[in-house]
Parts: structure tokens; sequence; C-alpha cells
């Protein structure tokens, strides 16, 4: 039984001495004390299904003992930097993180977390081709350090930033965008920016492929194909953020850009990848990897033993549990329940996504789009305290993120869709 400070005496705490900037996703926050697979257990002992968990850290389950042992034996054996000396744990991470690559993907650097290894991919680009100029999507979300918030496009997320060349195109949104689910058509804005809003050069184009903190927007189909053929004519390469897509989330794909069949030059990750553990990676070409040999680098906890130790462990995790193949399947039998609960409640204007990366838009009017603001914080409040935790997201607040860990039941998907259908009764 627990038996450390209860939830008010942490609150407190968090009040006097954490950030005033951190929220909470519930009026009455809840402790947390455990986890085992898809399940958080407060300081009562109470279970909950935890299907936001999946974003911010973990994909193979909470405390996964495949994992868990992989940390412990690491951190008893060598806990070092990775800039000194030779250990076989970075090594073979690297290694085994190239091989789920395409092409010629297959260098990798290590970060600490997504922001960081947006940074570097977004220095190399504008490095390798001497441009300066990146183009991002609104909406998206890539980052809080200097250039990356530069990148990232939501004015909830941007404090006083020097934007420092970054464009940012018309959103391939299918449910909001002003061409609905013709990816080709919004492709002609990346087109226009090179021309109208740059020397015709240009450094980069980076974007998610499933969009995340923005509200779980899938690009338009043909969309990505498109851009990447616009960027690449004016000497730019193509950095795919799959901080939140990659990883098996999808189902049908290992990585999010694989969903619009292109290639990109560089790739970033986060999250996931460390199963709670702080890790990031950037893996590129050796062709593009070769400028930062023109000065010294190093990132001094980037790829330590014990980060790569576990994220090893969490690929062989993923390929033993067939993670993928069960994202794939709960996923599209979780979103085939979600858009029947669509056609049973009004105030669901949009259900998408893939896999187990998946969003529901509230609004109050379906056809003036109205985000339903209010509403949702009521029906997680009630999901909450019937034992489901969901995410919230979206440029309005207004979008359900349902993004859990790939172990997921079809079980816990109907205990979900059951609640969520309750909780929206009760409006
Ligand atoms: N890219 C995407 C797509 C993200 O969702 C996030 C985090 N929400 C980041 C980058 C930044 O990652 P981190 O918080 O680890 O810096």
């Amino acid at each position: 039984p627990y038996a450390g400070p209860t939830a008010a005496e942490i609150l407190a705490k968090r009040k006097e001495f954490l950030s005033p900037s951190m929220f909470y996703l519930y009026k009455k926050p809840v402790n947390i004390v455990h986890g085992k697979k898809q399940y958080l257990f407060d300081e009562n002992g109470r279970r909950y299904l935890d299907a936001f968990g999946g974003i911010a850290t973990v994909c193979c389950g909470h405390c996964h003992p495949d994992v868990v042992k992989a940390i412990v034996n690491q951190t008893e054996t060598l806990q070092h930097s990775t800039i000194l000396y030779l250990n076989h744990a970075i090594a073979d991470f690297a290694e085994a993180l190239a091989s789920k690559l395409p092409g010629d993907l297959k260098v990798v650097f290590f970060t600490n977390s997504g922001t960081e290894a947006n940074e570097l991919a977004m220095m190399m680009a504008r490095l390798y081709t001497g441009c300066h100029d990146i183009i991002s999507l609104r909406n998206a979300y890539h980052g809080n350090a200097a250039g990356t918030m530069g990148a990232t496009a939501q004015s909830n997320w941007k404090f006083n930033v020097v934007q420092s060349g970054v464009h940012h195109a018309m959103n391939p949104d299918p449910y909001r965008g002003l061409f609905g689910s013709d990816g080709e058509e919004y492709a002609k804005d990346v087109q226009d920016l090179i021309q109208f809003g740059t020397s015709g050069h240009v450094a980069a184009f980076i974007s998610e492929a499933i969009q995340g903190v923005g509200g779980i927007v899938e690009l338009a189909s043909g969309y990505l194909p498109a851009v990447y053929n616009s960027i690449r004519k004016a000497g730019g390469l193509c950095i795919a953020d799959e901080v939140q897509s990659g990883f098996a989330r999808t189902g049908s794909h290992f990585w999010g850009f694989e969903t619009q069949g292109v290639v990109p030059d560089i790739v970033t990750m986060a999250k996931g990848i460390g199963n709670g553990i702080p890790l990031g990676a950037v893996v590129t070409t050796p062709k593009i990897a070769e400028v930062l040999t023109r000065r010294s680098y190093f990132n001094t906890f980037g790829g330590n033993p014990v980060c790569t130790a576990a994220g090893l462990a969490v690929l062989r995790v993923i390929e033993r549990e067939n993670l993928q193949d069960n994202a794939h399947v709960v996923g599209s039998y979780l979103k085939e329940r979600l858009n029947d609960l669509k056609e049973k409640h009004e105030i669901i204007g949009d259900v998408r996504g893939r896999g187990l990366m998946l969003g529901v838009e509230l609004v109050t009017d379906r056809q003036l789009k109205t985000p339903a603001k209010v509403e949702i914080l009521q029906v997680m409040d009630q999901m909450k305290d019937m034992g489901v935790l969901v995410g919230k997201g979206g440029f309005y607040g207004n979008v359900f993120r349902i993004t859990p860990p790939l172990c997921f039941s079809r079980e816990d998907a109907d205990f979900l869709v059951d609640a969520m259908d309750y909780a929206i009764s009760k409006l």
C-alpha cells in the first residue's frame, strides 16, 4: 500500500516549488503511484486505463520487465557519457535502429529529447544546403528551443521567438482545411512559398505525418510526395518528425512517413523510443551526416549506454510481441467503434488517425465546426472518474487524443468507447 504524500500535499508543493506554467489534464489531478502495461494506479490502488501514455513516453507498456531489466543491468554495469570511450550499447542500438529505416538512412545521432533532435536536423539541413529557409506546417509542433519553436506553428506554444527563416505552409488538414482531402492542392502552397517567400532555394521542409499536439491531423493523402518533389527541386532536404507517429504506432507502417510512400532525407524521433527513458535520435544519410565533421559536435548524455540499452530493448519488445500488428488490429477496431459513436452523438464532428494514434474532435455545430471546448473537459473528467484516461489537443483544445501503449487490447478499446459513450450521453 502507498504511504507517500497525498494528492493535495503534492499539488501544494508543485504550486510552491515548480513552474507556474505547468498544466493539468483534470480539475482534480490524479496522483499516479504505479504503472503496469496499459494501466496506471493511483494512491488508493484504483486502476485507470491509460489511453494517452503512448504519446508521452510509453510505447510497449508501463514498466515493461524487459526494458526495466535492460536499464537496471546497464546501470549496474556502466553509466557514462558516450563521448570519450567505446561501449557496445550505443553501437548496437544505432545498428538496430538503422535497420528499421529505408534507403540510405543509416547514420544515427542520439539526443535527449525530440526538441534536440529537431534542432539538430534543422541545423544539418542548413549546413548541407548552405540555405537558411525552412518550411514547416501551420498547426505543427516540433519543439520549444529557439529554432524548433520557430518551426512549431501554434500560438499556444510560441513565446516571443525570432522566427529566423521559417515559413509556415497551409496545413493539409482534411477536416478543417480549404481543399478537403486533396493533398496535391495544399502542396501548391509550398511551391508558392518557395517562389515568393525565398530566393528559390531552401534548406528544408519539416513535418509530422500525423500531427500529434495539433490534434491528430493526418496529412491529406498525396501531400508529402508532391511537397518532397518541390522541396528537392529547390535544393532542400525533407525532414520527417516521427516523434509521435513513429515506432509502429500507426500500425500499418513502422514510420508515419511510409503511409504517404515517401523517403525523407532526415528522420527525427523521441518519446516512445525509450519507453520512458529520455532518448531522441536523428537518422540521416552518410553524405548529410558528413556536415557535422566541419566542427566538433557532441551531446553529453545523448545515447548514453543506459538510454540506448533501453532503446534496444524497446525495439526487441515491439518485434517479439508483434506490437505493430496489434496497433493495426486493435486500432482499426477502435476507430470503427469510434465512428459508430459519431453516428450516435452529434457532438462528434470527426474521427481520424491510424493505428493507435486516433483523434475524436468535438464540435457544438457540425456545419460550423464550432469547437466544443467546455464539453470536452466535462467528458474527459467523467471518463477519468470511470477509470479511463484520454488526452486532449488541437489548437482549440477540443480533440481527444487516443494514443495508448501499443499493448492496448480489444477489451480496452471497448471499455474506452463505452465510457466515452456514457460520458457524452451525460452532457
Ligand atoms: N516533435 C513532435 C511531433 C512532438 O510531439 C514533440 C513533443 N510534443 C516534440 C517534437 C518535442 O519533443 P520533446 O518534448 O521531447 O522535446
